[in-house]
This record gives C-alpha cells, sequence and structure tokens, in this order.
C-alpha cells in the first residue's frame, strides 16, 4: 500500500537535500548549538574545519574544538546572544584546539527560539576572513611605513591630477602651505595657495600633462611667513586605470644654495672695499651697452675718476685712512649718478662711469658736479684734522667711427691725464 504522506515526505527530503547542499556549498561555517552550546546543526565546513564526522560533532559543545581558553569571545559571544535574545554581529578570533594558528571570522549569530518564543539556542554564520585581515594589515602596515618614509624625506612631495586637485601631500608640502595634509587632500591648488602661486605651480603642471613626459625646473613659492623659497622640482606624469591623468611631484628647497649662489655672483661683480662693481663686470656691460649704442646709434658718455694725490693720503695718514677716503669718494660718486648709469672701481684710486644715453654736454655738467661735490667734502675719522680730496675727471663720447669699447676708453683715459696735466681738480673732455 502506498502511504499517502509519501510524495510529501519525498518531497520534503528533496528540498532538505537541496538546502543542505546550498549550505555546504556557501563557503561560511554554519551551525547552531543549544542552551548548553552543544552542536545541533553543523555544515560541511564544519565538520572539515574540525576534520570529525558528523556523530562526533552533534551533541558537543566547543570544549572539544576550540581551546577555549584562547577562544573566549566565542563563548562570550554565544552567551550574549541567548541571554539578550538579539542577534550579534562581530569579528570573533578563536584557535582549533591543537593549533597555535589564530583563525578570524566575521560572525552573524543569532538566537533560536522555540514555538513559544523562548530562546532554545544559537546559531551562527562565520566567514573566515584571516587572510583578509592579514592582507589588510600588511597593507595598513606598508601605508604606515611609506607615509614615514613620505613624510621624513627632506623634499615636498605631492600628487596631483589634471584638474589640479591634490591627491597626496607629505608633511613637508602641509607644513610649508600651513594646513593639515587632510585639508589639502581633495582641494584644487587655487583653494590652498595664492592664486599666483597656484598659476605659476600649474604652468608647469600644464607642460607634464601636455607633453606626457617628466620635466624638472626651479620654482619658486612663498612661505606662510612671507618667505622666498626657491625649488628644484621634477614631476612626473602617472597614469593609472580608472583614474585622471595625474602627477607626482618632487620638490627640493635648495633656497640656501640659491641664495649662496646669488651671493656668489655678487660678489664676483663687485668689489669688496667700496662694494662697487669691479673692472671685470664694468667691462663686460660697457661693451654690451657700446654695441648697443652703435647699434642704435645713440649717445653714450663714459668718465674716468682719478683721485688727486692719493698717494700723499696714504703717506701722511696711513692705509687704513686711505680705505676710509676711498669709501667716502665711492658714496659721493654714487651720490651724483643715474639708476642706468654704471660705476665701477677701475682700480687703486680709479674710478670709471659709464653713461647710456647721454651728450657730451650732459656729461660735462655732471663731472662738474662731482668735482666741485668732491672738493667740498672734508672728511674727519679717527685722524688728526680734516681730510680733503679732489679728482680729477676725463670725458670722451661714443665717435662713429669707434670700432671697440678699447678706443673710447683709452680716449677717455686720456683726457684724464691732460685733466691732471692741467694742475689736478679739474675735468677734460676729447669729444
Ligand atoms: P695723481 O694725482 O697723479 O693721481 O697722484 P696719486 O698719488 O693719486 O697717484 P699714484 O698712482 O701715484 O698713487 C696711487 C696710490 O693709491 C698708490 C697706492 O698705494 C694707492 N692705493 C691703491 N689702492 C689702494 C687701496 O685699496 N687702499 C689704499 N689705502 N691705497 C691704495
Ligand atoms: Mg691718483
Ligand atoms: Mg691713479
Amino acid at each position: 500500500m502506498v502511504n499517502p504522506e509519501t510524495p510529501k515526505i519525498k518531497h520534503l527530503s528533496n528540498k532538505v537535500n537541496l538546502l543542505e547542499g546550498i549550505l555546504n556549498n556557501v563557503g561560511a561555517y554554519i551551525y547552531s548549538k543549544d542552551l548548553e552550546g552543544r552542536y545541533t546543526y553543523v555544515n560541511q565546513s564544519v565538520l572539515d574545519l574540525f576534520q570529525k564526522t558528523n556523530a562526533e560533532v552533534i551533541g558537543f559543545d566547543d570544549s572539544h574544538f576550540f581551546d577555549l581558553a584562547l577562544s573566549q569571545q566565542l563563548k562570550d559571544n554565544d552567551q550574549k546572544v541567548m541571554r539578550e535574545a538579539k542577534s550579534l554581529v562581530s569579528e570573533e578570533t578563536n584557535y582549533i584546539k591543537g593549533s597555535k594558528e589564530a583563525i578570524i571570522y566575521r560572525t552573524v549569530k543569532s538566537p533560536l527560539f522555540d514555538e513559544n518564543n523562548v530562546v532554545i539556542g544559537v546559531c551562527g554564520v562565520s566567514t573566515d576572513i584571516t587572510q583578509e585581515k592579514l592582507l589588510q594589515n600588511t597593507i595598513n602596515k606598508q601605508k604606515h611605513l611609506l607615509d614615514a618614509v613620505l613624510d621624513n624625506i627632506d623634499s615636498y612631495i605631492y600628487m596631483k591630477d589634471n584638474q589640479r586637485v591634490f591627491k597626496y601631500v607629505n608633511n613637508k608640502v602641509a607644513e610649508l602651505f600651513g594646513e593639515s595634509a587632510e585639508n589639502i587632500i581633495g582641494k584644487k591648488d587655487t583653494e590652498v595657495l595664492p592664486l599666483e602661486t597656484a598659476e605659476h605651480f600649474n604652468e608647469s603642471d600644464q607642460r607634464v600633462f601636455d607633453s606626457g613626459k617628466k620635466v624638472t625646473i626651479e620654482e619658486s613659492s612663498e612661505d606662510e611667513n612671507g618667505d622666498i623659497h626657491h625649488f628644484i622640482s621634477t614631476k612626473i606624469p602617472l597614469q593609472q586605470q580608472g583614474q585622471l591623468p595625474s602627477l607626482i611631484g618632487f620638490s627640493t628647497d635648495v633656497t640656501e644654495l640659491f641664495n649662496l649662489k646669488e651671493e656668489f655672483k655678487k660678489q664676483a661683480n663687485t668689489e669688496p672695499l667700496t662694494k662697487l662693481f669691479n673692472r671685470r663686470y664694468f667691462v663686460e656691460h660697457a661693451e654690451r651697452e657700446f654695441n648697443r649704442a652703435q647699434r642704435h646709434m645713440s649717445n653714450l658718455a663714459l668718465m674716468s675718476i682719478d683721485i688727486d694725490y692719493f698717494k700723499n693720503i696714504n703717506d701722511k695718514y696711513g692705509h687704513p685712512a686711505g680705505d676710509k677716503v676711498l669709501i667716502e669718494v665711492s658714496e659721493c660718486l654714487n651720490s651724483y649718478i643715474r639708476n642706468e648709469d654704471i660705476l665701477a672701481r677701475i682700480g687703486g684710486e680709479e674710478f670709471s662711469i659709464l653713461l647710456p644715453e647721454t651728450t657730451l654736454q650732459a656729461a660735462k655738467e655732471v663731472a662738474e658736479r662731482i668735482r666741485v661735490g668732491q672738493s667740498k667734502m672734508s672728511l674727519t675719522g679717527y685722524w688728526q684734522g680734516e681730510i680733503n680730496v679732489t679728482v680729477s675727471i676725463g670725458i670722451s663720447c661714443l665717435r662713429p667711427n669707434d670700432q671697440s669699447f678699447e678706443q673710447l676708453f683709452s680716449r677717455t683715459d686720456k683726457a684724464l691725464y691732460i685733466a691732471k696735466d692741467l694742475g689736478r681738480n679739474a675735468v677734460y673732455y676729447l669729444k
């Protein structure tokens, strides 16, 4: 006789098999326990983990499978769920008996109820996230290490996309801009920098984006105290999948080096006693002016100035007093010239002034003012009495047939010697 229940049972049995198949293949540990913590159900993954058969697990509690001394969390969570009759989502770290290896799970535990709504146990789904966690830890450690390196390196390092948005800045950049790194990342350069500085940076940024090539430049920026910093910057294009074209920039502060270079340049062009330009610088610039004046057929005047009887001053007052006189005469000469004129100490007590766009007549007037002005100056110092010095001045102007600056220079010198011959404290010119 066929039991009328049989198709229904068969159907249910199929369904149980199907469900069991699903539960065994979801890639998670699924289980239920009674109030005493004895397993009432485990899926195949749990059996595999414990390396036991179903008969060896059902009816037994966790003390048989886990090292409970190390897996306290497991017991606590089970009890909490049953006590509070509430689901719990947590990360659990458990140790299988006999193994010293921690397994980390993302676990969802829920209470089980009977028909009267009384808690009769707990069921749970645990996913092994050990590898994920290890990977996360490794990434975190690496990020930490990378941050430490990038923040302590003596360079400004940043990443920007082609929309001018900062994707990364190290601590040094943040300090320079006077903002925290978090406040800079995600913002456009125009939001964190003075407009002029942002535009300046953007110019070379654009060159990187346009060319797709590495660019190395010298650039400068003002810090929050208004001090100018000079940098050597290398910007490298960076294309990441799914991201806007970006660049990585490395800037090294070379302000000290830059200032030193400027100082050396200045030192190379001036002489230390009077701080006036030296002969080398003067001749270099005078030749340039000479060529320019010739090309444009414009006026150019030259003056040679020599202190009269200077040897006597050294002899009478001593060399240091002579030095002081040289400084005073330099200042006197400086006070009579225009910005565009070039004044230099050519030798011991000889000076030259190049006057662009100046006629002979105008040069004579300047020379006369200098001569009179100097003759009226009396120098006092640690020495007894006053020192009065006069100067003699030779002038000449560019001639259309002059072949070189040297020709103009020697003609001016000749005029100076004539002024000396005339009795000193005199101005003489050769047209
Ligand atoms: P003159 O009117 O003909 O120009 O006579 P002078 O004595 O000025 O010219 P002279 O060329 O005979 O002497 C120039 C002196 O300048 C000689 C030199 O010792 C002195 N002298 C050159 N350089 C310096 C310097 O740097 N400091 C001092 N104190 N003296 C210097
Ligand atoms: Mg002299
Ligand atoms: Mg002389």
